[in-house]
């Protein structure tokens, strides 16, 4: 399958070179996509920047429009980008509890529509006789979306659609990974946007560095591993570039022994298996009392031994995960963890098919300093720790330099709260974990991002404050 281009200043661009993108189910071509060149890099930046001045004086309810009918075209191709997605990514159509590509188109349908309805009105902070000092938000310029390969389209809009609401034009690179939903579903919606507005470049690692670079670049936002997000800062000093970094997680939940075992093991289970356990805000180290942890375990692996993992095209629960790097850091992982002498209480062991399968894992008697556990494994793994001190556990949870979500889970609300809120992380949950929406912010702490996403707070990250000061005396 071919025929997949980039999208610069408004028009289809096919690259001088290109690249195979597999199918993680096969781990056969999938299909060829463009890559884009340092001229192509040029072309789209030159573009969103010459887009930039009449796009960003379009009063903001014109450019809410324009994203409320980006909405709309994708709902009319949601089967077409689930199906696309599915093959890419790997993720089942439906899948585990409904949350499969189906539900990540449906998400940015969700979050484009609730982002459009934001608006960023003038602050006036002092009026009398003196002065009148009011704070207005312009755009931060021409923003680079650097984005990842678990959730491809629905990041991307995570990035583009409060920077476009903003007044901000856009260069996109998705992961080489999965370049092909992100570039089918911008042309789609292409000619709602004058052009240069909206650039899609694809190719791998060393244009989203140069992008990082680029002078012409005001903004980068990106989601992906807190290795590479340290190097985009590095990079990003040359013209003091904002920056919105959503990096790795490892989040801890911690249990307290007052819960109803059967109840919180689904949603515990649920949570940090979504997307395969892909998902940088999945809940990946399980801290529980030891009053209840036998039974707990227990449960969990009966609900391991019911799901099924298999080519995303068969409906399965899980499908494989995203990339054969991926694949093998698993595999590594729970090797070392087993040679370590952890007690499997299912899976543990890729599957012998071609592609790249791995079970549904429940680890127990596994020690705080396995690599399993000190590292984001982003992968079908639950760890299970033991604990009996309340102050331990909350020591032995923020001792990682990642904090991007945590959890505290109990019958009494208030005591879990204040728990919760002992976690250093950017969102503590209580009896829940990696639920996110539209409208709360949501970021990491430590070392786990900068700056949010989602709601005011996100929509804020595209602007620049200009105080404007008008002297009355
Ligand atoms: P990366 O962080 O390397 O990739 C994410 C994006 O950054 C991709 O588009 C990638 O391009 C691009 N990129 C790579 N190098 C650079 C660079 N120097 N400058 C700018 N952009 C760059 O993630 P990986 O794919 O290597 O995954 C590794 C680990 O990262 C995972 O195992 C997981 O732990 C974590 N991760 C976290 C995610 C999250 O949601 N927070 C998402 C994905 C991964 P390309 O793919 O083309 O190389």
């Amino acid at each position: 399958m071919t025929g997949y281009t980039m999208l610069i200043n408004g028009e289809a661009v096919a690259g001088d070179e290109s690249f195979d993108v597999l199918n993680p189910s096969t781990d056969k071509v999938l299909a060829t996509c463009p890559s884009g060149s340092q001229e192509d890099l040029e072309n789209a930046v030159a573009a969103a920047k010459g887009a930039l001045p009449d796009w960003s004086a379009l009063p903001i309810e014109e450019r809410s429009a324009c994203l409320l009918r980006m909405a709309d075209r994708l709902e009319e191709n949601l089967a077409a980008l689930a199906a696309l997605l599915s093959a890419e990514q790997g993720k089942p159509v439906e899948g585990y509890a409904g949350l499969g590509a189906n539900f990540e188109v449906g998400g940015c349908l969700a979050w484009i529509r609730y982002t459009a309805g934001l608006t960023l009105p003038v602050e006036v902070v002092q009026d009398n006789e003196q002065a009148r000092i009011e704070v207005h938000r312009k755009p931060v310029g021409v923003v680079g979306s650097i984005t990842p390969w678990n959730y491809p389209l629905l990041i991307t809009c995570w990035h583009i659609v409060p920077a476009l609401l903003a007044g901000c034009s856009v260069v996109v690179k998705p992961s080489e990974y999965t370049p092909l939903t992100v570039l089918k579903a911008m042309h789609l919606v292409a000619d709602l946007f004058p052009p240069g507005v909206l650039n899609v470049i694809a190719g791998p690692g060393a244009v989203g560095a140069a992008m990082a670079a680029h002078g012409g670049i005001n903004k980068i936002v990106f989601t992906g591993s807190t290795a590479t997000g340290k190097r985009i800062m590095e990079a990003a000093a040359g013209n003091i570039k904002r920056l919105t970094l959503e990096l790795g997680g490892n989040d801890a939940a911690i249990v307290l022994p007052d819960v109803d075992v059967e109840e919180v093991a689904g949603k515990i289970f649920a949570t940090s298996m979504i997307n395969n356990g892909q998902t940088c805000a999945a809940l990946k180290r399980l801290y529980v009392h030891d009053d209840i942890y036998d039974e707990l375990c227990e449960a969990l692996a009966r609900l391991a031994a019911s799901v099924t993992t298999g080519p995303a095209n068969e409906a399965p629960d899980f499908g494989p995960l995203q990339n054969r790097q991926q694949f093998n850091k698993v595999c590594a992982l729970a090797d070392a963890a087993a040679r370590e002498g952890a007690v499997f209480l299912s899976g543990g062991r890729p599957l012998d098919m071609p592609g790249y399968f791995f079970p549904v894992t429940i680890v127990r008697d596994i020690q705080d300093s396995s690599e399993l556990v000190t590292t984001e494994q982003f992968g079908p793994i639950l760890p299970v720790m033991r604990f009996t001190d309340i102050d331990d556990v909350i020591r032995r949870s923020n001792a990682l330099e990642l904090g991007l979500g945590g959890s505290v889970w109990s019958a009494d609300t208030v005591r879990a709260t204040e728990l919760a809120s002992r976690l250093e992380c950017g969102t503590a949950w209580v009896n829940d974990h990696a639920a996110i929406q539209p409208d709360a912010p949501f970021g990491g702490a430590k070392e786990s991002g900068l700056g949010v996403e989602f709601g005011v707070h996100g929509l804020l990250e595209y602007t620049q404050i200009q105080t404007v000061q008008i002297c009355k005396c």
